[in-house]
């Protein structure tokens, strides 16, 4: 027998019974938590799971920067975040909960173990080995597979329908190692690929023409990073294409020099870790935009990594950026671009290398 128990029944026995109510209220209000005093509750939530859980696994430079962006946009109703450095780890989650009156996100948890992840829509994987100063994406390559061996079934186990969002490099083809340890269709592996490359290259685009970025049109295509592939075709603002303005446009004849602002954007990468030790906002921003036409089910075009076989003459399984019709369920559909000959050519080229490493890969 519980102490207040006991005690309520010495009360109940020795109390007359005119006064017996009264006792038992005040013994009551004594033994009652200020919860229990101030809430009534009305529905015990049985299965109080997230209805919008999205994962970041890894929490270094740029899982925090994904962390941030999401939860600044209200995306998710809960946040799970996994890392191997325990202590690291706690800290993260504890400074955002800190956070929590700020944000809109009920629920922050964290750990090295995946069950924290249960159930989540969107899964985020930014863990593995970054590169060092003039190290480039493809040398990653080994390091980060043997890292996705142990995390791409763990979150399969808790999350078996989620969407994958692979950010870790090189990213198209650790989008194609997450898609094969998987085993999930390919629509729902995504690689954030060019999104970030496109994004760098409007706003170049942007500060030449002194116009904001979101009205700035271009796109960039193909592997992130090094061959990267800018469509001037495309490029344009208010619909009015810069190439049928200045048909030199990204030629090497052009005196505005414009295929300086492609070499830009591949170089920004080197530069900003030759700055700072490693880049971070822009790729958190962008992820959080990929992340919201997810979650709202925006069926916005994003220039993002997926399955390209069978397009553009490319015959192996290899993940290129080509702009992407993304929603809830993932990517649903390709807008097939009017590329030229030399710009396919690239893409195939791309498609090459990526699958020679590939089929070399042990996972
Ligand atoms: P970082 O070193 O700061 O963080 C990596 C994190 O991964 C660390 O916290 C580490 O503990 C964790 N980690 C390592 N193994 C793990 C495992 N098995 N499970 C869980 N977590 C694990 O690196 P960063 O600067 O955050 O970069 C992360 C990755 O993102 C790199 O591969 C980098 O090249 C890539 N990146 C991609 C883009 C893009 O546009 N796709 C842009 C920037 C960076």
């Amino acid at each position: 027998m519980l102490y207040v128990d006991i005690c309520r029944h010495f009360i109940t026995s020795q109390i007359p019974e005119d006064k017996l109510h009264c006792a038992l209220n005040t013994f009551q209000l004594y033994t009652m938590s200020v919860k229990e005093h101030l809430i009534h509750n009305v529905h015990k939530e049985e299965h109080g799971h997230a209805h919008n859980k999205i994962t970041v696994v890894g929490v270094g430079a740029v899982g925090m920067a994904c962390a941030i962006s999401i939860l600044m946009k209200d995306l998710a109703d809960e946040l799970a975040l996994v890392d191997v450095v325990e202590d690291k780890l706690r800290g993260e989650m504890l400074d955002l909960q800190h956070g929590s009156l700020f944000l809109k996100t009920p629920k922050i948890v964290s750990g090295k173990d995946y069950s924290v992840t249960a159930n989540s829509k969107l899964v985020i994987i930014t863990a593995g080995a970054r590169q060092q100063e003039g190290e480039s994406r493809l040398n990653l390559v080994q390091r980060n597979v043997n890292i996705f061996k142990f995390i791409i079934p763990s979150v399969v186990k808790h999350s078996p329908d989620c969407k994958l969002l692979v950010v870790s490099n090189p990213v198209d083809i650790l989008t194609y190692v997450a898609w094969k340890i998987s085993g999930f269709p390919k629509h729902r592996v995504i690689g954030s690929g060019c999104n970030l490359d496109s994004a760098r290259f409007r706003y170049l685009m942007g500060e030449k023409l002194g116009v904001h970025s979101l009205s700035c049109h271009g796109w960039i295509v193909g592997e992130h990073g090094d061959s990267s592939v800018p469509v001037w075709s495309g490029v344009n603002v208010a619909g009015v294409s810069l190439k049928a303005l200045h048909p030199e446009l990204g030629t090497d004849a052009d005196k505005e020099h414009w295929k300086e602002v492609h070499k830009q954007v591949v170089d920004s990468a080197y530069e900003v870790i030759k700055l700072k030790g490693y880049t971070s906002w822009a790729i958190g921003l962008s992820v959080a935009d990929l992340a919201e036409t997810v979650m709202k089910n925006l069926r916005r075009v994003h220039p993002i990594s997926t399955m390209v076989k069978g397009m553009y003459g490319i015959k192996d399984d290899v993940f290129l950026s080509v702009p992407c019709v993304l929603g809830y369920h993932g990517i649903t559909d390709v807008v097939m671009m009017t590329l030229k000959s030399e710009e396919e050519e690239k893409l195939r080229k791309s498609a090459d290398t990526l699958w020679g490493i590939q089929k070399e890969l042990q996972f």
